[in-house]
């Protein structure tokens, strides 16, 4: 049955092949979801997916996880896998607080983290995906030569999000503050597609790549 001709986006996505449904009973095994033993990257806040389809794509040899927490949004990404379905991804609707009781310790290869809400009230501080809080949480999860990838539009959040990781075992790797105009960094750049949106805007797009000392 196509996806367009079904009703209600929760029943679709628990419906769905490409979606995993009970994420945490599959902590620690997550490569008998593929049945390969290929490096696992996730991206988190996936939206409807262009990014990780695009990896996906291109790079058969890596599995992708996109976690999304909202139904009606993850379902754009699995129209288009009823156009185009890949072996080596797969979806999970989700809060990311959750992660470290759904992937093991060292079980994930990259994290990406692309044009994250920004939670301007301080009090909300602990809620933006780059956050100390959520740095632990990536501590957890991340094999230990392990990389994060975080690119957004948002100058403040960017800011904070620099000085998060000043505060942590984590060090940057690699910046820019005008993506698009930095050759090496711009090197394999996948546009998700929110920097289609605000960079056609003229907004800088700003990027870290961030490691465990
Ligand atoms: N990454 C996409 C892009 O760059 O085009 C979408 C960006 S959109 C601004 C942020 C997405 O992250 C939304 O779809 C939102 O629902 C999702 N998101 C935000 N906080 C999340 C969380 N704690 N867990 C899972 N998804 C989250």
């Amino acid at each position: 049955m196509r996806l367009r001709n079904v009703t209600g986006s929760r029943e679709m996505i628990a419906a769905n092949e490409f979606v995993i449904q009970n994420p945490g009973e599959w902590k620690g095994k997550w490569k008998d979801i593929f049945q390969n033993k290929n490096p696992i990257r996730l991206e988190i806040g996936m939206g409807k997916g262009r990014f990780l389809i695009t990896l996906a794509r291109q790079n058969p040899s890596v599995n992708y996880l996109g976690i999304e927490k909202y139904s009606t949004v993850l379902l754009r990404a699995l129209q288009k896998m009823e156009e185009e379905p890949l072996p080596n991804i797969r979806f999970i609707r989700m809060d990311a607080e959750e992660i470290t009781e759904v992937f093991a310790q060292g079980e994930i290869d990259r994290i990406y983290l692309n044009f994250s809400d920004p939670w301007p009230k301080d009090r909300h501080a602990k809620r933006r995906l780059p956050s100390r809080q959520f740095l632990e949480r990536y501590d957890q999860i991340l094999k230990s030569d392990g990389t994060l990838e975080f690119k957004t539009d948002n100058k403040d959040l960017f800011t904070f999000a620099e000085e998060e990781v000043a505060d942590t075992k984590w060090a940057i790797r690699s910046i820019s503050y005008d993506l698009h105009a930095d050759a090496s960094m711009m090197e394999g750049n996948v546009m998700t597609e929110y920097e289609e949106k605000f960079s056609a805007m003229g907004n800088p797009i700003y990027k870290y790549v961030i490691y465990r000392r």
